[in-house]
């Protein structure tokens, strides 16, 4: 175990979001953790040495090392709580299935073809993610998200309620999850982000609208008075009277720049997410191996087939973590994505995979 990996795996234990990329370790720790360990909510965990000083220079970013006060901290943490509490959730007994059914129930390729390769009925860890969310505009508004999310899978089942009738169980050491609470706590963040942006979709639209109101209620006010004094501007025929009417218009148009900037400030939108709490379940499920091919290309992925909704799991897509039944697959390896994820690109038009590509690849003039 690297002291990345221990890094991540004592914050996640603890109700931390701890995300991996090749620059370290994303974290988001609910408020009394982050107090109890010196961090900031968000904090970007850099662990590598000769790290790149762009990114060591950023505000957020904090160097680790063996001899970190952090890692004392993380210590003071443990005990014996390297372990993941365990819950039983009341799921219904698995009935058998015809898979290929199933699949052709639950699941589209819009642009590909599905091979189903073996259907086997398992016994799968769902890690269930508590996250609340907030949002600070001229109102507050919050909420609770509950995910289901199968690390194996890459799948999130919604289970309203399930959490509230389920008995606690055992611990598991974290260290016999291996990748799949880092997989977990990774998807968790970024379903959660898109989810709590669905929650707040009217708040973010009433205020877009809002904005534009009373943006364009200053603009015509302003443009009332602009024209009047333009006006007299005009009509005035002595030089020093004329100069004092260009500056009025000066003055007038950067009163109503400043309104304007107090306006788009009133309506800035504070949005965060944190985790509340984490713990796992073991289910009975059917797991699906599938392989998606798509022109001279494949991708082999897994589906979970759970008891409960007596479906397929929503799988996230490849690209933005967005859970979907529904997916286009990309040219060079067969990604399973959502429409965002394959969008033409503004610039040149041609749509381009979100999974392979942060940006564009082709050259724009
Ligand atoms: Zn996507
Ligand atoms: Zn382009
Ligand atoms: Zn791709």
């Amino acid at each position: 175990m690297t002291l990345q990996e221990f890094t991540a795996a004592v914050l996640i234990t603890r109700g931390a979001l701890a995300d991996t990329d090749g620059s370290g370790l994303h974290v988001v720790a609910p408020p009394e953790l982050a107090a109890r360990l010196g961090l900031h909510e968000y904090q970007h965990l850099v662990f590598e040495p000769e790290a790149n000083p762009v990114i060591t220079g950023r505000p957020e970013a904090l160097r680790v090392d063996y001899d970190s006060p952090l890692v004392e901290a993380l210590g003071g943490l443990l005990d014996p709580r390297s372990r993941l509490a365990f819950v039983e959730a009341p799921l219904p007994p698995l009935k058998p299935i015809d898979p290929l059914r199933e699949l052709e129930r639950g699941v589209t390729v819009r642009n590909g073809v599905m091979r189903l390769r073996e259907c086997a009925s398992v016994t799968t860890t769902y890690l269930c993610f508590v996250l609340e969310y907030e949002a600070l505009a001229d109102e507050r508004r919050a909420g609770l998200l509950e995910l289901w999310i199968n690390p194996d899978a890459r799948s999130v089942a919604e289970w309203p309620g399930l959490l509230e009738t389920a008995t606690p169980r055992d611990y598991l050491l974290v260290s016999d999850l291996g990748p799949r609470l880092q997989t977990a706590s990774m998807l968790a963040r970024r379903v959660a982000g898109v989810m709590a942006r669905h929650d707040l979709n009217d708040l973010l639209e009433s205020l877009d609208r809002r904005r534009a109101r009373d943006v364009r209620r200053l603009r015509e006010y302003f443009d009332g008075i602009y024209q009047e004094i333009g006006r007299k501007a005009k009509r005035a025929t002595q030089p020093e009277a004329r100069a004092s009417e260009m500056r009025r218009l000066d003055a007038t148009r950067d009163a109503y720049l400043g309104r304007v900037a107090d306006v788009i400030e009133r309506y800035r939108v504070q949005a965060r997410i944190w985790p509340v709490m984490v713990v796992g379940c073991l289910v009975s499920a059917y797991q699906l191996r599938v392989e998606l091919l798509r022109r001279r290309t494949k991708s082999d992925v897994t589906f979970a087939w759970n008891a409960r909704d007596r479906a397929i799991d929503a799988r996230c897509c490849d690209g933005c973590a967005r859970p979907i039944h529904a997916a286009d697959l990309c040219d060079d390896r067969a990604h399973w994505l959502c429409p965002a994820c394959l969008a033409p690109c503004p610039e040149c038009g041609r749509p381009y995979c979100g999974a392979c590509h942060q940006r564009c690849p082709r050259p724009h003039r």
